[in-house]
């Protein structure tokens, strides 16, 4: 993140605003992965589910996303779904309005289609494919999003590879390896990101990684970024894996970033994830990402963690939201943080 851009988001925070915003446009998508967060039951809180919700095409959908950006005034977009390229058209439409407005765009999707040539060539756009594994186990949890579609859609992007990690993969050495050495050799792939597993409290799934396979896909991906430079985690953010954040008002990414769902009106929280996510078993690589930042000490001493969680506090009062209550790492007064 460029110095520009974080004065730019502390700007947005000490204004109440957030700097990151995620928009699941469409209910709808042809795979049925399992684990898959976002058709989980209490995704949006117990009651209505993502099925269940009314949501938008045509130029309502582009109106309703370009409305809802320009109220909200967010640094960055998420754009994910259901699928988001089932409203490709829309999508389409919308790009270039949205990158006008000097934001950046991600859009994750699973590559069932095509995506537009002309994304290739836009800046700030990124296009984030989930990729979950190796051939064997990807075809039979993403279909119809299979290896071969998914090499025949992206040819001529330029893409980020988006794959988690889970329980199953670790069971069986080298398999991150093997992953970076099929996918980090083409010219399509700008980059290659891993999250781990990241399951809802209480949860029992063969996608949970153990505490041992944990540390070992730590110490696999601190190995492999030296040996494939598209493997883009910074060392810093791998170590965050190790201690993720303990509660949601712990975590700078879910204190900066709202989530809105596809009748681009119901909030998820506490994060994109929705529901009640344990934390302590987060694998989120835009969690660890922030909380890498955050760990990181001002002059050596004051936590960049402890000016944002303090300056979220000033900018809700300030635009009279409702407080986040405190926690305990940052139970000082935001005043005396900032002053230092
Ligand atoms: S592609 Fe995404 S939204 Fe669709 S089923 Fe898979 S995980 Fe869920
Ligand atoms: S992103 Fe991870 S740590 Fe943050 S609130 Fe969600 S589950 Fe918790």
């Amino acid at each position: 993140m460029k110095t520009a851009e974080v004065v730019k988001a502390w700007g947005r925070i000490l204004r109440g605003q957030s700097p990151s915003l995620s928009i699941e446009i469409t209910r709808e998508c042809p795979l049925r992965c399992p684990g898959c967060y976002a058709y989980g039951d209490d995704h949006l809180g117990g009651g209505a589910t993502l099925r269940s919700l009314s949501d938008y095409k045509g130029q309502a959908l582009v109106e309703g996303v370009l409305e809802l950006v320009d109220r909200m005034r967010p640094l960055h977009l998420s754009i994910v779904g259901g699928d988001p390229l089932v409203r490709y058209r829309e999508l389409e439409q919308m790009m270039p309005l949205l990158l006008q407005r000097g934001i950046h765009v991600q859009v994750v999707t699973s590559a069932f289609r095509p995506m537009a040539p002309e994304w290739a060539r836009m800046e700030r756009l990124n296009v984030v494919v989930s990729i979950d594994g190796l051939r064997a186990e990807h075809d039979v949890r993403r279909a119809p999003a299979t290896y071969d579609r998914i090499l025949k859609n992206i040819s001529g992007q330029r893409i980020t590879v988006h794959s988690t990690v889970t329980g199953q993969m670790m069971k069986r050495p080298g398999y991150l390896r093997e992953f970076l050495e099929f996918w980090t050799p083409r010219e399509e792939i700008r980059k290659v990101w891993f999250s781990l597993f990241t399951p809802q409290k209480g949860e029992v799934l063969p996608e949970i990684l153990g505490p041992e396979e944990r540390e070992r896909a730590i110490a696999d991906m601190l190995v492999l970024r030296k040996e494939f430079p598209k493997l883009d985690m910074p060392e810093g953010l791998i170590r965050q894996f190790a201690r993720p954040p303990h509660s949601p008002r712990e975590c700078v990414f879910a204190l900066t970033t709202k989530t809105v769902s596809a009748d681009l009106k119901t909030k998820i929280t506490p994060c994109q994830f929705g529901g009640n996510p344990d934390c302590d078993s987060c694998g989120c690589i835009a969690s660890m990402g922030l909380a890498a930042v955050a760990a990181h000490k001002l002059g050596g001493v004051i936590p960049v963690g402890a000016i944002f969680r303090g300056s979220i506090r000033i900018g809700n009062a300030w635009a009279g939201n409702p407080p986040v209550a405190p926690d305990s790492a940052a139970a000082e007064s935001p005043l005396r943080i900032l002053q230092g």
